[in-house]
């Protein structure tokens, strides 16, 4: 586990007291779940390439599947005390705030703002639970940053709808039950829930992976999938659907982000403080306190980019533009983090004894995933320009 297991936290302008007592309870839970129960077994998890199931009930049974979702069993907190759960979730592996944002935001919310009160009931229960897992299937082998161009059709048949099409690095994708797939259609782009054992539906792991490791991540195959009407999100139509449902995952991710640097930021000062170098503490020379102060101001300025952000979002005023930079810093900050406390680290760096490895080599997905950092800045661009440079 590294030096995680020594973590209080990283707050050096009483961010903290921007809090309310009942979020900073939910973030130290969180905290003390990460450093007792997932800090011990992420590091064989990640070397196996395994996603450890274990955790589910666990983190079912502390409300964080679908936390900000209300009714069904659902948690119903606060967009702070959610992106609190992030951040912690994160600090100990994106693997595991991956499967909590794919269950939360990406296919339980969906079912909550898009679905009938039918498929609410059937699914997000259990969801909460943590009895049924569920993924979203937007990305195709052809079609990433441009969604909107998919191949993957449904086509009316009487009361039915038949679903061919594939889509590629979908989290979860071969452990859920029920997958979100968005779909073109005579109306424009729909989303659908495919159940596992509907004929004609396949799932293949992407292998092979340096990043996420603890994380599992399919294709999904359609071919000649007969879904009824009842399948169909009756909410949602054209890629604004879609759209919504990341800018949820996507707040969760800036939290998360922060968290990651937290976490290595915390690793290296450690490090730092104890190993020595010409006779005294690395942390002695200048060099390493500039990574270090480096750090420790992106990251007070994430937290509290991020905290505004979802106090906006409480009022419901978040808009994807405030959600994108958000999620576009809290990568880059812990793009940067991860390097500069690898180079910290020395040897020890590269060696999944220590935590920032492995963060190092996850950042590349979760700076990729969700929107590129390209993508959110040609987002924030436009919207400081009012020229679209997406294409
Ligand atoms: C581990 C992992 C898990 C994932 N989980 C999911 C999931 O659960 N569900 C899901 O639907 N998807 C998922 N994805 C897919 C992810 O969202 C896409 O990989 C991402 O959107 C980028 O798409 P792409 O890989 O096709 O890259 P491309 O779109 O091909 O982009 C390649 C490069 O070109 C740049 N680029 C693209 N367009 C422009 C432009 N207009 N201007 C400038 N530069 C541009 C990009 O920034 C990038 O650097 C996952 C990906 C990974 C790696």
């Amino acid at each position: 586990m590294g030096l995680g297991e020594f973590f209080s936290g990283v707050d050096l302008v009483e961010v903290d007291g921007l809090l309310t007592e009942d979020e900073r309870m939910v973030r130290d839970t969180v905290r003390e779940f990460v450093t007792a129960e997932v800090l011990p077994i992420i590091e064989h998890h990640f070397r196996e390439g395994t996603f450890p199931t274990q955790l589910i009930p666990k983190a079912a049974e502390l409300g964080l599947l679908g936390a900000s979702l209300h009714g069904y069993e659902c948690a119903g907190l606060g967009a702070v005390a959610n992106g609190l759960i992030m951040q912690e979730l994160e600090r100990g592996d994106s693997g595991l705030r991956s499967f909590v944002s794919v269950q939360g935001s990406l296919c339980m919310w969906p079912i909550h703002a898009y679905g009938t009160e039918a498929q609410k009931q059937t699914w997000l229960p259990p969801m909460a639970r943590g009895e049924k897992i569920g993924c979203f299937g937007l990305t195709e082998p052809d079609y990433g940053s441009d969604p909107g161009a998919m191949i993957t059709r449904a086509v009316k048949k009487g009361d039915r709808w038949i679903l061919n099409g594939a889509k590629a690095w979908i989290t979860n994708g071969s452990v859920a039950d029920v997958a979100v797939v968005w779909a073109q259609t005579a109306d424009g782009i729909r989303g659908f829930l495919v159940e596992k054992d509907t004929p004609g539906y396949t799932t293949r792991d992407h292998t092979g992976k340096f990043s996420l490791r603890a994380s599992v991540t399919s294709e999904l195959i359609l071919q000649d999938v007969e879904v009824g009407a009842d399948a169909l999100l009756p909410g949602a139509t054209g890629l604004k659907g879609p759209l919504a449902c990341l800018t949820q995952a996507r707040y969760g991710i800036a939290w998360g982000g922060i968290g990651m640097a937290m976490a290595v930021f915390d690793e290296a000062r450690r490090y730092q403080l104890e190993r020595k170098a010409f006779g005294k503490p690395l942390a002695s020379f200048q060099l390493q306190q500039r990574k270090l102060a480096w750090m420790a101001a992106e990251i007070t300025k994430g937290q509290l980019l991020n905290l505004q952000v979802g106090r906006l979002k409480e009022k419901d005023r978040a808009t994807f533009v405030h959600v994108s930079m958000a999620k576009r810093n809290g990568c880059h900050v812990a793009r940067e983090s991860c390097r500069l406390a690898r180079e910290m680290l020395g040897a020890n760096g590269i060696a999944d004894e220590y935590q920032t490895g492995r963060h190092f080599c996850n950042i590349e997905a979760v700076y990729t995933y969700e929107g590129t950092d390209d993508i959110h800045t040609l987002i924030l661009g436009q919207h400081v320009t009012g020229i679209a440079a997406f294409e």
